[in-house]
Protein backbone atom coordinates (compact mmCIF):
# COMPACT_ATOMS: atom_id res chain seq x y z
CA UNK A 1 0.00 0.00 0.00
CA UNK A 2 1.16 3.39 -0.85
CA UNK A 3 1.88 5.89 2.13
CA UNK A 4 -0.88 8.42 2.58
CA UNK A 5 0.56 12.12 3.19
CA UNK A 6 0.36 15.35 2.90
CA UNK A 7 2.07 14.78 -0.63
CA UNK A 8 -1.25 12.35 -1.90
CA UNK A 9 -3.54 14.20 -4.46
CA UNK A 10 -6.32 16.44 -2.90
CA UNK A 11 -8.97 13.98 -4.90
CA UNK A 12 -7.40 10.88 -3.15
CA UNK A 13 -7.17 11.69 -0.10
CA UNK A 14 -11.01 12.90 0.03
CA UNK A 15 -11.97 9.27 -1.71
CA UNK A 16 -10.28 7.71 0.83
CA UNK A 17 -11.55 9.79 3.78
CA UNK A 18 -15.11 9.42 2.22
CA UNK A 19 -14.59 5.29 1.74
CA UNK A 20 -13.49 4.86 5.35
CA UNK A 21 -13.60 8.26 7.78
CA UNK A 22 -16.86 9.01 9.49
CA UNK A 23 -17.62 12.91 10.48
CA UNK A 24 -19.63 14.05 13.55
CA UNK A 25 -22.54 15.90 12.71
CA UNK A 26 -22.42 15.29 9.04
CA UNK A 27 -24.58 13.62 6.58
CA UNK A 28 -22.18 11.23 5.47
CA UNK A 29 -23.29 10.36 1.85
CA UNK A 30 -23.64 14.16 0.46
CA UNK A 31 -20.21 14.91 1.40
CA UNK A 32 -18.88 11.82 0.25
CA UNK A 33 -19.96 13.28 -3.18
CA UNK A 34 -18.49 16.44 -2.76
CA UNK A 35 -15.30 15.81 -0.81
CA UNK A 36 -14.04 17.34 2.50
CA UNK A 37 -11.89 20.00 2.52
CA UNK A 38 -8.53 18.69 3.60
CA UNK A 39 -6.34 20.89 6.33
CA UNK A 40 -3.00 20.05 6.18
CA UNK A 41 -1.00 23.29 8.10
CA UNK A 42 -2.07 26.16 10.39
CA UNK A 43 -0.21 29.02 12.25
CA UNK A 44 -1.31 31.64 13.78
CA UNK A 45 -5.15 32.47 12.83
CA UNK A 46 -4.35 30.76 9.53
CA UNK A 47 -5.09 27.14 8.31
CA UNK A 48 -3.87 26.14 4.89
CA UNK A 49 -5.57 23.17 3.00
CA UNK A 50 -4.48 20.28 0.14
CA UNK A 51 -4.90 22.85 -2.71
CA UNK A 52 -2.98 25.28 -0.56
CA UNK A 53 -5.51 28.15 -0.30
CA UNK A 54 -4.67 29.87 2.86
CA UNK A 55 -7.89 30.35 4.98
CA UNK A 56 -8.67 32.84 7.98
CA UNK A 57 -10.16 30.55 11.09
CA UNK A 58 -12.69 32.85 12.21
CA UNK A 59 -13.84 30.21 14.92
CA UNK A 60 -10.61 29.19 16.31
CA UNK A 61 -10.79 25.35 15.21
CA UNK A 62 -14.45 24.60 17.06
CA UNK A 63 -14.14 27.50 19.33
CA UNK A 64 -10.88 26.27 21.19
CA UNK A 65 -7.79 27.39 19.54
CA UNK A 66 -7.61 30.33 21.70
CA UNK A 67 -3.45 31.17 21.43
CA UNK A 68 -3.80 29.90 17.77
CA UNK A 69 -2.09 27.34 15.91
CA UNK A 70 1.66 26.41 15.51
CA UNK A 71 2.71 27.50 19.00
CA UNK A 72 6.28 25.49 19.62
CA UNK A 73 5.91 25.99 23.88
CA UNK A 74 3.17 23.53 23.74
CA UNK A 75 4.45 21.07 21.49
CA UNK A 76 7.61 21.47 23.32
CA UNK A 77 6.14 20.91 26.75
CA UNK A 78 3.84 17.74 25.08
CA UNK A 79 7.09 15.86 24.14
CA UNK A 80 8.93 16.99 27.11
CA UNK A 81 6.02 15.25 29.42
CA UNK A 82 6.05 12.25 26.81
CA UNK A 83 9.45 11.61 27.69
CA UNK A 84 8.97 11.89 31.76
CA UNK A 85 6.10 10.44 32.14
CA UNK A 86 3.69 9.68 28.92
CA UNK A 87 0.86 8.07 31.30
CA UNK A 88 0.00 7.38 35.01
CA UNK A 89 -3.82 6.74 35.81
CA UNK A 90 -4.99 9.00 39.29
CA UNK A 91 -7.15 6.21 40.23
CA UNK A 92 -5.94 3.88 43.30
CA UNK A 93 -4.61 6.33 45.66
CA UNK A 94 -1.96 7.96 42.83
CA UNK A 95 -0.93 11.02 41.37
CA UNK A 96 1.29 12.89 39.09
CA UNK A 97 3.46 16.22 38.93
CA UNK A 98 1.07 17.64 35.75
CA UNK A 99 -2.27 16.92 37.54
CA UNK A 100 -1.07 18.10 40.83
CA UNK A 101 0.42 21.44 39.02
CA UNK A 102 -2.46 22.42 36.76
CA UNK A 103 -5.14 21.57 39.44
CA UNK A 104 -3.26 24.31 42.02
CA UNK A 105 -3.05 26.59 39.10
CA UNK A 106 -6.82 26.36 38.45
CA UNK A 107 -7.82 26.85 41.89
CA UNK A 108 -5.89 29.74 41.48
CA UNK A 109 -7.98 31.45 38.63
CA UNK A 110 -11.38 30.21 38.90
CA UNK A 111 -13.50 32.57 40.93
CA UNK A 112 -14.61 32.46 44.48
CA UNK A 113 -13.91 29.07 46.39
CA UNK A 114 -13.85 27.06 43.49
CA UNK A 115 -10.72 24.54 44.17
CA UNK A 116 -11.07 21.28 42.80
CA UNK A 117 -10.92 19.90 39.75
CA UNK A 118 -12.42 16.49 38.21
CA UNK A 119 -10.82 15.87 34.71
CA UNK A 120 -12.02 14.32 31.54
CA UNK A 121 -10.78 14.20 28.05
CA UNK A 122 -13.37 16.23 26.80
CA UNK A 123 -16.12 18.66 27.64
CA UNK A 124 -19.06 15.68 27.13
CA UNK A 125 -17.63 13.71 29.31
CA UNK A 126 -17.10 16.22 32.25
CA UNK A 127 -21.35 17.08 32.06
CA UNK A 128 -21.31 13.31 31.97
CA UNK A 129 -19.36 13.69 35.66
CA UNK A 130 -21.50 16.53 36.47
CA UNK A 131 -24.62 14.76 35.92
CA UNK A 132 -23.82 12.36 38.65
CA UNK A 133 -22.16 14.89 40.52
CA UNK A 134 -24.68 16.90 41.33
CA UNK A 135 -26.92 14.21 42.00
CA UNK A 136 -24.62 11.94 44.15
CA UNK A 137 -24.26 15.30 45.76
CA UNK A 138 -27.93 15.95 47.25
CA UNK A 139 -28.13 11.91 48.53
CA UNK A 140 -24.55 12.25 50.00
CA UNK A 141 -26.62 15.21 52.00
CA UNK A 142 -29.32 13.72 52.75
CA UNK A 143 -32.11 14.60 49.84
CA UNK A 144 -31.92 11.61 47.25
CA UNK A 145 -35.70 12.90 46.26
CA UNK A 146 -33.06 15.96 44.51
CA UNK A 147 -32.84 14.44 41.24
CA UNK A 148 -33.67 16.42 38.34
CA UNK A 149 -31.54 18.94 36.48
CA UNK A 150 -32.75 21.67 34.24
CA UNK A 151 -31.23 22.91 31.03
CA UNK A 152 -32.21 24.90 28.65
CA UNK A 153 -33.60 24.16 24.97
CA UNK A 154 -31.48 25.25 22.30
CA UNK A 155 -28.32 24.57 24.65
CA UNK A 156 -25.05 22.47 24.13
CA UNK A 157 -23.53 20.35 26.57
CA UNK A 158 -21.58 17.72 24.62
CA UNK A 159 -22.65 14.62 22.57
CA UNK A 160 -22.58 11.60 25.09
CA UNK A 161 -25.66 9.93 26.18
CA UNK A 162 -25.52 12.15 29.46
CA UNK A 163 -24.64 15.59 28.05
CA UNK A 164 -26.44 15.12 25.25
CA UNK A 165 -29.63 14.72 27.38
CA UNK A 166 -28.44 17.87 29.21
CA UNK A 167 -28.51 20.05 25.95
CA UNK A 168 -31.60 20.72 24.58
CA UNK A 169 -30.81 20.11 20.58
CA UNK A 170 -33.95 19.10 19.63
CA UNK A 171 -32.36 17.17 16.05
CA UNK A 172 -29.82 15.23 18.40
CA UNK A 173 -32.97 14.63 21.16
CA UNK A 174 -34.66 12.95 18.18
CA UNK A 175 -31.56 9.79 17.03
CA UNK A 176 -30.86 7.43 20.18
CA UNK A 177 -33.25 7.55 22.72
CA UNK A 178 -32.42 11.37 24.23
CA UNK A 179 -32.89 12.65 26.79
CA UNK A 180 -32.54 10.41 29.38
CA UNK A 181 -34.90 10.35 32.50
CA UNK A 182 -34.85 13.58 35.17
CA UNK A 183 -33.77 16.38 32.76
CA UNK A 184 -36.22 19.14 31.81
CA UNK A 185 -35.83 22.03 29.73
CA UNK A 186 -37.01 25.40 30.15
CA UNK A 187 -36.83 28.16 27.09
CA UNK A 188 -33.46 30.46 25.91
CA UNK A 189 -33.44 33.79 26.37
CA UNK A 190 -32.90 34.46 22.24
CA UNK A 191 -34.11 37.85 22.58
CA UNK A 192 -34.06 38.37 18.44
CA UNK A 193 -36.09 35.21 17.59
CA UNK A 194 -38.30 34.57 20.06
CA UNK A 195 -38.65 38.20 22.07
CA UNK A 196 -41.90 39.42 20.22
CA UNK A 197 -42.91 42.49 21.37
CA UNK A 198 -41.53 42.49 24.58
CA UNK A 199 -38.55 44.60 25.43
CA UNK A 200 -35.21 42.72 25.85
CA UNK A 201 -35.23 43.44 29.81
CA UNK A 202 -38.60 42.40 29.98
CA UNK A 203 -38.05 39.23 27.68
CA UNK A 204 -34.30 38.29 29.83
CA UNK A 205 -36.60 38.38 33.43
CA UNK A 206 -39.49 36.57 31.93
CA UNK A 207 -36.78 33.40 30.38
CA UNK A 208 -35.13 33.05 33.81
CA UNK A 209 -38.38 32.75 35.58
CA UNK A 210 -39.01 30.21 33.88
CA UNK A 211 -36.82 28.49 35.29
CA UNK A 212 -38.73 29.08 38.93
CA UNK A 213 -41.86 28.02 37.33
CA UNK A 214 -40.52 24.29 36.81
CA UNK A 215 -38.80 24.25 39.72
CA UNK A 216 -42.52 24.60 41.41
CA UNK A 217 -43.72 22.46 38.70
CA UNK A 218 -41.20 19.71 39.55
CA UNK A 219 -41.36 20.43 43.15
CA UNK A 220 -38.41 22.69 45.14
CA UNK A 221 -37.08 19.89 47.13
CA UNK A 222 -36.87 17.47 43.79
CA UNK A 223 -34.18 19.91 41.73
CA UNK A 224 -30.72 18.96 42.22
CA UNK A 225 -28.98 21.53 39.51
CA UNK A 226 -29.37 23.88 36.72
CA UNK A 227 -26.98 23.83 33.91
CA UNK A 228 -25.84 26.72 31.48
CA UNK A 229 -23.84 28.28 29.25
CA UNK A 230 -23.06 32.26 30.43
CA UNK A 231 -23.68 33.06 26.67
CA UNK A 232 -24.88 30.05 24.48
CA UNK A 233 -22.25 28.96 21.76
CA UNK A 234 -23.06 26.15 19.71
CA UNK A 235 -26.86 27.71 20.09
CA UNK A 236 -25.82 30.41 17.89
CA UNK A 237 -23.78 32.33 20.29
CA UNK A 238 -27.31 33.67 22.06
CA UNK A 239 -25.94 36.56 24.29
CA UNK A 240 -28.41 37.11 27.14
CA UNK A 241 -30.49 40.47 27.78
CA UNK A 242 -29.06 42.18 31.47
CA UNK A 243 -31.71 40.91 33.08
CA UNK A 244 -31.47 37.35 32.63
CA UNK A 245 -28.23 36.52 34.71
CA UNK A 246 -29.22 38.30 37.98
CA UNK A 247 -32.60 36.65 37.81
CA UNK A 248 -31.39 32.77 37.45
CA UNK A 249 -28.85 33.96 40.12
CA UNK A 250 -31.61 34.87 42.48
CA UNK A 251 -33.61 31.78 41.85
CA UNK A 252 -30.67 29.31 42.44
CA UNK A 253 -29.95 30.67 45.46
CA UNK A 254 -33.96 30.88 46.18
CA UNK A 255 -34.08 27.18 46.14
CA UNK A 256 -30.77 26.19 46.80
CA UNK A 257 -30.35 24.24 43.96
CA UNK A 258 -26.70 23.86 42.23
CA UNK A 259 -25.79 26.09 39.42
CA UNK A 260 -22.97 24.74 36.79
CA UNK A 261 -21.79 27.31 34.55
CA UNK A 262 -20.67 25.50 31.02
CA UNK A 263 -17.56 27.30 30.66
CA UNK A 264 -15.86 25.00 27.60
CA UNK A 265 -16.69 27.75 25.22
CA UNK A 266 -16.64 30.76 27.92
CA UNK A 267 -13.46 29.72 29.53
CA UNK A 268 -9.69 30.66 28.98
CA UNK A 269 -10.35 34.24 27.63
CA UNK A 270 -13.19 34.29 25.05
CA UNK A 271 -15.20 36.66 26.67
CA UNK A 272 -12.20 38.79 27.78
CA UNK A 273 -12.34 37.23 31.43
CA UNK A 274 -10.87 33.86 32.32
CA UNK A 275 -14.37 32.61 32.88
CA UNK A 276 -17.30 33.78 31.08
CA UNK A 277 -19.02 33.52 34.79
CA UNK A 278 -16.47 36.45 35.89
CA UNK A 279 -18.15 38.47 32.50
CA UNK A 280 -21.75 37.72 32.69
CA UNK A 281 -21.58 38.19 37.07
CA UNK A 282 -22.27 34.75 37.88
CA UNK A 283 -21.58 32.58 40.72
CA UNK A 284 -21.20 29.05 40.30
CA UNK A 285 -21.14 26.02 42.42
CA UNK A 286 -19.56 24.01 39.33
CA UNK A 287 -17.19 24.83 36.35
CA UNK A 288 -17.11 22.77 33.36
CA UNK A 289 -13.87 23.27 31.34
CA UNK A 290 -12.83 21.93 27.79
CA UNK A 291 -11.57 23.77 24.85
CA UNK A 292 -9.73 26.25 25.82
CA UNK A 293 -8.35 24.68 28.68
CA UNK A 294 -5.36 23.34 26.34
CA UNK A 295 -6.25 25.47 22.93
CA UNK A 296 -7.28 22.30 22.02
CA UNK A 297 -3.97 20.81 21.46
CA UNK A 298 -4.79 18.16 24.00
CA UNK A 299 -8.63 16.55 24.36
CA UNK A 300 -9.11 17.65 28.08
CA UNK A 301 -11.93 18.65 30.19
CA UNK A 302 -12.97 18.58 33.22
CA UNK A 303 -15.39 20.22 36.04
CA UNK A 304 -14.26 22.71 38.55
CA UNK A 305 -16.28 21.89 42.14
CA UNK A 306 -16.17 24.69 45.02
CA UNK A 307 -14.71 23.91 48.24
CA UNK A 308 -18.43 22.80 49.24
CA UNK A 309 -18.94 20.47 46.79
CA UNK A 310 -15.87 19.01 47.13
CA UNK A 311 -15.78 18.55 50.43
CA UNK A 312 -19.40 16.76 50.32
CA UNK A 313 -18.23 14.42 47.62
CA UNK A 314 -14.67 13.44 49.33
CA UNK A 315 -17.33 12.10 51.72
CA UNK A 316 -18.22 8.82 50.12
CA UNK A 317 -16.38 7.09 47.30
CA UNK A 318 -17.27 8.49 43.34
CA UNK A 319 -17.67 5.69 41.72
CA UNK A 320 -17.01 7.75 38.49
CA UNK A 321 -13.59 7.91 36.44
CA UNK A 322 -12.11 7.91 33.18
CA UNK A 323 -8.55 5.71 32.33
CA UNK A 324 -7.44 9.36 31.35
CA UNK A 325 -8.68 11.51 33.81
CA UNK A 326 -6.02 14.25 34.33
CA UNK A 327 -3.89 12.58 31.61
CA UNK A 328 -0.30 13.73 32.68
CA UNK A 329 0.86 15.35 28.80
CA UNK A 330 -2.52 16.67 28.23
CA UNK A 331 -2.23 18.57 31.86
CA UNK A 332 1.25 19.53 30.99
CA UNK A 333 0.05 21.11 27.02
CA UNK A 334 -2.74 23.06 29.40
CA UNK A 335 -0.52 24.42 31.88
CA UNK A 336 1.62 25.70 29.09
CA UNK A 337 -1.71 26.81 27.42
CA UNK A 338 -2.16 28.61 30.42
CA UNK A 339 1.24 30.32 31.00
CA UNK A 340 0.94 31.90 27.61
CA UNK A 341 -1.92 33.27 28.20
CA UNK A 342 -1.71 34.88 31.18
CA UNK A 343 2.51 35.86 30.36
CA UNK A 344 1.57 36.99 27.35
CA UNK A 345 -1.42 39.41 28.30
CA UNK A 346 -3.89 37.93 25.84
CA UNK A 347 -6.95 37.78 28.01
CA UNK A 348 -6.28 41.49 29.01
CA UNK A 349 -5.43 42.27 24.96
CA UNK A 350 -9.10 40.60 24.19
CA UNK A 351 -10.55 42.82 27.31
CA UNK A 352 -9.39 46.04 26.02
CA UNK A 353 -7.78 46.24 23.24
CA UNK A 354 -8.56 43.71 20.27
CA UNK A 355 -12.12 42.79 22.07
CA UNK A 356 -13.56 46.34 21.36
CA UNK A 357 -12.01 46.52 18.19
CA UNK A 358 -13.49 43.53 16.62
CA UNK A 359 -16.69 44.55 18.76
CA UNK A 360 -17.34 47.91 16.46
CA UNK A 361 -16.56 46.39 13.46
CA UNK A 362 -18.32 43.63 14.17
CA UNK A 363 -21.19 45.74 14.50
CA UNK A 364 -21.05 47.83 11.48
CA UNK A 365 -21.99 44.34 9.36
CA UNK A 366 -25.36 45.41 10.97
CA UNK A 367 -25.36 48.11 8.13
CA UNK A 368 -25.12 45.20 5.40
CA UNK A 369 -29.25 44.63 4.42
CA UNK A 370 -29.29 40.98 4.99
CA UNK A 371 -28.21 41.93 8.76
CA UNK A 372 -30.71 41.97 11.59
CA UNK A 373 -28.53 42.39 14.74
CA UNK A 374 -24.91 41.76 15.64
CA UNK A 375 -24.56 39.98 19.19
CA UNK A 376 -20.61 39.67 20.54
CA UNK A 377 -19.19 39.46 23.79
CA UNK A 378 -15.26 38.97 23.76
CA UNK A 379 -14.48 37.13 20.95
CA UNK A 380 -17.90 35.31 20.69
CA UNK A 381 -20.33 36.97 18.30
CA UNK A 382 -23.31 35.93 15.88
CA UNK A 383 -24.99 38.23 12.82
CA UNK A 384 -28.59 37.35 12.62
CA UNK A 385 -29.53 37.21 8.84
CA UNK A 386 -32.84 38.35 7.73
CA UNK A 387 -35.10 39.37 4.81
CA UNK A 388 -36.91 41.98 6.91
CA UNK A 389 -34.91 43.92 9.79
CA UNK A 390 -37.96 45.86 11.08
CA UNK A 391 -40.06 43.19 11.80
CA UNK A 392 -36.60 40.70 12.70
CA UNK A 393 -38.60 38.49 10.46
CA UNK A 394 -37.47 35.14 9.88
CA UNK A 395 -36.69 33.53 6.07
CA UNK A 396 -40.25 31.44 4.71
CA UNK A 397 -37.44 29.29 3.25
CA UNK A 398 -36.84 26.56 5.93
CA UNK A 399 -34.57 27.33 8.62
CA UNK A 400 -30.55 27.15 7.76
CA UNK A 401 -31.38 27.76 3.67
CA UNK A 402 -29.96 31.20 4.22
CA UNK A 403 -27.30 30.17 6.16
CA UNK A 404 -26.16 27.77 4.81
CA UNK A 405 -25.76 29.64 1.42
CA UNK A 406 -23.45 32.55 3.21
CA UNK A 407 -21.58 29.41 4.79
CA UNK A 408 -20.93 28.44 1.20
CA UNK A 409 -19.74 31.74 0.42
CA UNK A 410 -17.58 31.93 3.22
CA UNK A 411 -15.82 28.35 2.33
CA UNK A 412 -15.41 29.70 -1.09
CA UNK A 413 -13.37 32.81 0.01
CA UNK A 414 -11.27 31.27 2.62
CA UNK A 415 -12.98 32.42 5.60
CA UNK A 416 -14.28 29.94 8.57
CA UNK A 417 -17.44 31.41 9.35
CA UNK A 418 -20.05 28.52 10.89
CA UNK A 419 -23.81 29.10 10.33
CA UNK A 420 -26.31 27.55 12.84
CA UNK A 421 -29.62 28.36 11.74
CA UNK A 422 -29.80 31.41 9.49
CA UNK A 423 -26.91 33.25 12.24
CA UNK A 424 -23.43 33.60 11.33
CA UNK A 425 -21.05 33.26 13.93
CA UNK A 426 -17.32 33.92 15.20
CA UNK A 427 -15.07 32.80 17.48
CA UNK A 428 -11.47 33.84 16.77
CA UNK A 429 -8.21 32.85 18.18
CA UNK A 430 -7.69 35.29 21.03
CA UNK A 431 -4.12 36.36 19.43
CA UNK A 432 -6.31 37.72 16.56
CA UNK A 433 -4.64 40.97 15.44
CA UNK A 434 -6.63 44.01 14.40
CA UNK A 435 -5.41 43.45 10.96
CA UNK A 436 -6.31 40.41 10.35
CA UNK A 437 -9.98 41.77 12.14
CA UNK A 438 -10.21 44.26 8.93
CA UNK A 439 -9.37 40.92 6.80
CA UNK A 440 -12.04 39.09 8.38
CA UNK A 441 -15.17 41.50 8.69
CA UNK A 442 -14.38 42.71 5.29
CA UNK A 443 -14.43 39.65 3.97
CA UNK A 444 -17.51 38.48 5.54
CA UNK A 445 -18.63 41.85 4.40
CA UNK A 446 -18.09 40.16 0.66
CA UNK A 447 -19.64 36.62 1.47
CA UNK A 448 -22.97 38.47 2.63
CA UNK A 449 -22.94 40.55 -0.80
CA UNK A 450 -23.12 36.98 -2.63
CA UNK A 451 -24.94 35.93 0.04
CA UNK A 452 -27.72 38.70 -0.37
CA UNK A 453 -27.29 38.48 -4.15
CA UNK A 454 -27.76 34.71 -4.85
CA UNK A 455 -30.75 34.75 -2.44
CA UNK A 456 -32.16 37.35 -4.42
CA UNK A 457 -31.61 35.40 -7.12
CA UNK A 458 -33.35 32.44 -6.04
CA UNK A 459 -36.34 34.42 -4.75
CA UNK A 460 -35.80 33.56 -1.48
CA UNK A 461 -35.65 36.75 0.14
CA UNK A 462 -39.13 36.37 1.16
CA UNK A 463 -40.31 36.80 5.08
CA UNK A 464 -41.68 33.96 7.01
CA UNK A 465 -45.85 35.04 7.64
CA UNK A 466 -46.16 35.01 11.39
CA UNK A 467 -49.65 32.63 11.80
C1 LIG B 1 -18.10 21.79 22.83
C2 LIG B 1 -18.93 21.93 24.06
C3 LIG B 1 -19.14 20.84 24.91
C4 LIG B 1 -18.66 19.46 24.59
O1 LIG B 1 -17.27 19.39 24.57
P1 LIG B 1 -16.58 18.16 23.76
O2 LIG B 1 -15.15 18.35 24.08
O3 LIG B 1 -16.93 18.34 22.32
O4 LIG B 1 -17.13 16.91 24.30
C5 LIG B 1 -19.83 21.05 26.08
N1 LIG B 1 -20.30 22.26 26.39
C6 LIG B 1 -20.14 23.33 25.60
C7 LIG B 1 -20.68 24.64 26.01
C8 LIG B 1 -19.48 23.18 24.38
O5 LIG B 1 -19.35 24.22 23.56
Amino acid sequence: MTVISTNTPTSELQRLDAAHHMHPFTHGADLGKKGARVITRAEGCWLTDSDGNRILDGMAGLWCVNVGYGRRELADAAARQMQELPFYNTFFQTTHVPAIALSAKLAELAPGDLNHVFYASSGSEANDTNLRLVRTYWTEKGQPRRQNVISRWNAYHGSSVGSGSLGGMKGMHAQGGMPIPGIHHIDQPDWWSEGGDMTPEEFGLERARQLEAKIEELGPDTVAAFIAEPVQGAGGVIVPPETYWPEIQRIVKKYGILLIADEVICGFGRTGNWFGSQTMGITPDIMTIAKGLSSGYQPIGGSILSAEVAEVISGTEFNHGYTYSGHPVACAVALENIRVLQDEGVIDRVRDETGPYLTEKFQSLTDHPLVGEARIVGMMGSIALTPDKASRAAFAAEAGTAGYICRERCFANNLIMRHVGDRMIISPPLVISKDEIDTLISRAWQCLDEAHAQLEEQGLMEPRRSV
